[in-house]
Formats: C-alpha cells, structure tokens, sequence
C-alpha cells in the first residue's frame, strides 16, 4: 500500500471514536484521538528509515517487527493491562493508536505480504501478487487492481472528512442559534 494508509487511520479511529461509550468525549478529545489513529495507521513503516539507511535492503521491511500483527496484538495487551485502570484515555490513545497499525497490517496484505502466524510460521499472507513488468518498480503497484482499492480507500475517507466538517458547522450555528436565545 502507497496512498491509503493515512486515510485508512482516519476511517478506522472515526469509526472508533464514534462507538457508543467514546461517543460522548468532548471534540478535543476525539480529534486527539483521531490523530493518535492517524499516526499508528503510518508508524509501522517508520522501519524504511531502517530499511534503507542501516538494513541496507538486506531484508525486506515488512520482515521487521514493525510488520508482525503479533507484536501490535501483545503491545495493545500489554497496554490495556497497563492503563485500562489508570486512565481510561490513555487506555483509549493506545488502543485507537495499536487498531490503527492493524489497519495497517491488514492493507499491506493485499499485495506486499504480511506474516500473520509469526512466529509459528515465517510465510507471507497476500491477496495477490503483483508481477514486475515496468522499469520503475512503483508503477508495478500503481497498475495493478489493488492501487483502484487505495483510491476507495481515500475517496471513502475524504467524504468522510467533508461529512463531518459539515455536521461540525450544523453543530456550530445549532449552538450559535441557542446562544442567540441568551442575547
Ligand atoms: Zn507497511
């Protein structure tokens, strides 16, 4: 995946943020947590920088832990035992942040290859296989089937977007009409 993870971090805490018990958390507080979202969707290739700049490309970057779904599921375990008593928003960020890198796991599946059973099997799970063909290695992706779900992917989260700027500014004149009663 190229384009649809930031987007897919979007969809995914929205969708989170508008579940029935986070429902009623203030707009700061589901912005943040829309956010923390939006950076776990991306966090996992933060390993390119590894990738390229001390792995040398020795290795390809979703054999990292960065890309095992097992270390997101035992780091949101871990995080939840830490936090669900001691504050329920951090508890909140972290889960929000650790379902976002999922995501993350998830997209990366349809072409790239993801080890779902690390570490009782080392195989690469993928919904296709994308073959080289053009003198830029990028183009091979942009040109396969699963590029048209990526554009979905940011299409779906840019109504998203625009739905929930206008709902804000519904919200807003709501508010400015009731405090107009006041004047
Ligand atoms: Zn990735």
């Amino acid at each position: 995946m190229f384009i649809a993870h930031l987007p897919a971090g979007y969809l995914i805490s929205k969708a989170m943020v508008g579940m029935n018990h986070l429902r009623r958390l203030s707009q700061h507080a589901k912005r943040r947590l829309v956010v923390a979202g939006m950076i776990g969707a991306i966090i996992p290739d933060i390993d390119l920088l590894y990738f390229y700049l001390i792995d040398h490309r020795q290795h390809g970057h979703h054999s990292y832990w960065t890309h095992l779904p097992i270390f997101w599921v035992v780091a949101m375990l871990i995080w939840a035992v830490l936090f669900w008593n001691r504050s329920r928003t951090w508890f909140w960020l972290g889960t929000v942040f650790g379902s976002s890198a999922l995501g993350h796991m998830v997209l990366d599946s349809t072409a790239g290859g993801i080890r779902w059973l690390y570490p009782v099997s080392l195989e690469y799970f993928r919904l296709a296989h994308v073959q080289a063909g053009q003198s830029w290695w990028v183009m091979n992706f942009v040109l396969h089937w699963t590029f048209w779900l990526e554009i979905v992917i940011v299409a779906s989260a840019g109504l998203v977007f625009l739905w929930s700027r206008r709902a804000g500014y519904i919200c807003m004149a709501g508010k400015s009409d009731l405090y107009s009663l006041y004047r």
